[in-house]
């Protein structure tokens, strides 16, 4: 089985639903897919949410209204018969009412996913009804049933399987399995999320749980480009890129994939294949085990970074210094992404600020702290990068741009700049012309 992922904009109207259609069919084999929201919906749900929990009944009308049409528009265009339109319709205000009850309930983290995810059901309701118009044999399977996932950081992809597998079996086959992303049950048995973007990261725990032959991302893009296509020009997409590198590139920012899409497909060895919904001949992305081409593939960027300094000219090289550091960290389930140290100080960089106040309070018994918020991490990648003969021109950067902190040689494959987040774009655009050619002669 393979499983293919579909983002915001490939099913953001009837036009691509129906573009989509055309995609899945020239795929051979039985197919999973896994299917975000209509792009923009999520955010609309983000807002309802807000308003629902301020107890704000005309904002909570008015999205209600907006969600509403946004459906509305795409069902008239895609159901040309009245029993049909009708069928959605119910659905459509049968899912909304749902939502507008939520306000009647006591507000928990539970009710806020419950709101965010359900564009995910609307949309993939209104897919699998499409298909089924045009003759074509499939099974809507809800995600709730399946994605047990307790652990966001190693989501448990055997339990995931085994359910799943139940819920495939418990009805006739079909050659096509149409299913939400982003949703999940958390380990108290309540519906959460795998955070904005998740669809990916359902595709790739669905990939594992099932032993897919390969995972196919399809977006608006085509594949993964060697630098943020936002912000950067003359970005080109990579053709191939290996697990570690396409981990660490989402790791680090990249935004066309979550954070932890490449995790759990690893160890099963599960191809991921980036492909473009509106260009489906272009070659995209693969991301597998394999990497031939070894030297600087791509740089993202990593923004809410919280960089902090711990000044001591007593302690630092003192024995089991750094190990009282980390535990601090660790006390407060902080992970920590970069760390510099020199002979009186130590600097290092986080992204989850929640323990901010209690980690600075233990720190400060270990020397003088400073905290510069606000900064980004550059992240450079690429196997063999350090021992790549352009490399060095990376730190050219240093002329124009003023960089906080640079990591160097704790991997073959990554350098890491981080700058105050008013210096990205320029770091990003600069980097881009000095270190791919490519870039740089489509630039003169
Ligand atoms: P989807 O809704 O399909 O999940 P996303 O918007 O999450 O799509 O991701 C695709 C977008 O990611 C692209 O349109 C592009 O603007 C952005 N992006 C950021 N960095 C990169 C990169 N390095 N390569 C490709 N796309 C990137
Ligand atoms: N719809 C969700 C979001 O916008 C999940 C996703 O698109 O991957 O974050
Ligand atoms: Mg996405």
């Amino acid at each position: 089985m393979k499983v293919l992922k579909f983002g915001g904009t490939s099913v953001g109207s009837a036009e691509n639903i129906r573009n989509v259609s055309d995609i899945i069919q020239n795929i051979d084999g039985e197919k999973l897919l896994v299917l975000s929201a209509m792009s923009g919906v999520t955010n609309l749900l983000v807002e309802l949410s807000g308003h629902i929990q301020q107890q704000n009944q005309p904002m909570i009308d008015e999205v209600l209204e907006a969600l509403f049409s946004r459906h509305e528009n795409e069902i008239e265009l895609l159901f040309p018969s009245v029993e049909d339109r009708k069928y959605m319709f119910d659905m459509l205000q049968a899912e909304l009412s749902e939502l507008r009850h939520m306000a009647d309930q006591i507000y928990s983290s539970e009710t806020e996913s419950s709101i965010l995810t359900a564009g995910e059901t609307i949309l993939t309701k209104m897919f699998s009804f499409y298909l089924s118009t045009e003759h074509i044999e499939n099974r809507w399977l809800n995600a709730r049933d399946f994605m047990q996932v307790s652990n966001l950081e190693n989501p448990n992809t055997e339990r995931v399987g085994k359910l799943l597998q139940d819920q495939i079996e418990s009805q006739d086959r079909a050659p096509i399995y149409v299913t939400q992303g982003f949703v999940r049950i958390n380990d108290r048995g309540e519906i959460s999320t795998l955070n904005r973007g998740g669809s990916d990261f359902t595709a790739t725990i669905i990939g594992a749980a099932i032993n897919a032959s390969e995972v196919q991302i399809w977006t608006d893009i085509n594949g993964l480009h060697n630098n943020d296509p936002r912000i950067v020009e003359n970005t080109f997409p990579v053709a191939q890129l290996s697990f570690e590198e396409a981990a660490e590139l989402a790791y680090f920012g990249a935004k066309i994939l979550h954070p932890q899409t490449i995790s759990p497909v690893i160890e099963k060895n599960i191809p991921v294949f980036l492909k473009n919904t509106f260009k489906p001949t272009d070659p995209g992305t693969c991301i597998s085990a394999i990497s031939e081409i070894k030297g600087l593939k791509a740089i993202s960027a990593k923004d809410n970074i919280t960089a902090i300094k711990i000044k001591s000219n007593r302690m630092l090289m003192a024995h089991g210094f750094l190990r009282k550091i980390f535990e601090v960290f660790d006390k407060y389930e902080t992970a920590i992404d970069m760390i510099t140290t020199s002979e009186i100080a130590i600097s290092l960089t986080i992204d989850n600020i929640t323990n901010l106040e209690p980690i600075l309070g233990e720190l400060q018994a270990y020397g003088e702290i400073s905290v510069d918020r606000d900064h980004s991490i550059i992240c450079v990648v690429g196997e063999g990068l350090i021992d790549d003969r352009g490399t060095p021109r990376l730190f050219e950067i240093l002329d124009d741009v003023p960089v906080r902190m640079i990591s160097y040689g704790g991997s073959n494959n990554n350098i890491s700049l981080l700058v105050d987040t008013k210096y990205k774009a320029a770091a990003l655009q600069n980097l881009n012309k000095k270190l791919f050619r490519r870039a740089f002669e489509a630039s003169v």
